[in-house]
């Protein structure tokens, strides 16, 4: 689930690729930009926000992209600037991106590209208003003023939600920037704490010890590409309760449950233990639910 996390490592290997160099070729799949044409810009460094990214171009234009639930950035070496052995791996590699149908971006600079996928929102908009988009967002979780600045100002949001389900208010990216059901099932679920109590209901060091744990674990999940609340990388070792519906909880013999939060039509699933978080969702109905099977491509069905 691209967080916080994602959103900071994809933007340091979009850097690694691209930036201080000119872009030759912008191909752009989505109907508003289909005229777009960033050739002869240079790429400067990506900025993020929350879960916005924001590559900056020369002549004062960003690239503005959101990856909502299954969007990513990948970025390639051009074939003729890898050794021999790898040209045509990467040769299809490349025809794949140019011909996938979830490809919504394209940029090339003389010895790679980037390619977007799947992505929630992509726009190019002028550097000078990517504040007015940030201005709508509470303290980035990711950024370095977060100690000093961001967390008490994050608190004071959520104080200002006092019968809000706290699951629902961590998820309000106004309150705080960068969360989503990843790091909040988590977080709830190691410091014990029901996502469907009120904001109320929770005292103020565990809010504090839950964004503070949060923030340690994403900025190492930002640094090594892999998105884990355990410290460890390992298959089926990275998240304790997350898309774990149905399956027995790590740390007592329950089975970890599934509900949705949030307002109508606007529904997210958060993940939790009953034994551990001292209880179910108001809208469980406590049947049993079967267990979610991770496909290949990263996606997930239930069987
Ligand atoms: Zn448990």
């Amino acid at each position: 689930m691209p967080e916080g996390d994602t959103i900071v490592w994809t933007a340091r290997r979009l850097d690694a690729s691209l930036s201080g160099k000119v872009l030759t070729r912008t191909d752009f799949r989505v109907p508003s930009l289909a005229t777009t044409d960033l050739a002869g810009r240079e790429s400067l460094p990506v900025a993020t926000y929350g879960k916005h990214l924001f590559h900056r171009l020369s002549g004062g234009v960003t690239i503005h992209s959101h990856l909502k639930m299954e969007g990513r950035w990948s970025t390639l070496v051009a074939p003729h600037a890898a050794p021999p052995r790898e040209a045509k791996r990467l040769e299809t590699q490349v025809r794949r991106a140019e011909r996938g149908h979830t490809t919504r971006a394209l940029l090339y600079v003389s010895d790679a590209l980037a390619v977007a996928s799947k992505l929630g929102l992509l726009d190019v908009i002028p550097t000078s208003e990517e504040q007015a988009i940030i201005g709508r967002l509470g303290p980035d979780i990711m950024a370095e003023s977060w100690p000093e600045t961001g967390l008490d100002a994050a608190l004071d949001n959520l104080r200002g939600q006092p019968q809000r389900l706290l699951g629902e208010a961590l998820l309000d990216q106004r309150n705080l920037a960068g969360l989503g059901t990843f790091w909040i099932s988590e977080m709830l679920f190691v410091h014990g704490v029901l996502p469907w109590l009120t904001v109320a209901e929770v005292p103020e060091e565990t809010l504090r010890a839950v964004l503070d744990d949060a923030r340690r674990l994403m900025l190492a999940s930002a640094t090594t590409g892999v998105q884990s609340s355990t410290g460890r990388a390992g298959d089926g070792e990275t998240k304790r309760v997350h898309a774990r519906s149905g399956l027995p909880c790590v740390r007592c013999t329950d089975t970890v449950r599934v509900a949705m939060i949030g307002e109508a039509g606007r529904e997210r699933t958060l993940f939790s233990c009953p034994t551990c978080q001292g209880g179910y969702a108001p809208n469980d109905d406590r049947r049993p639910q079967r267990p979610l099977v991770e496909r290949p491509a990263g996606g997930r069905r239930r069987v």
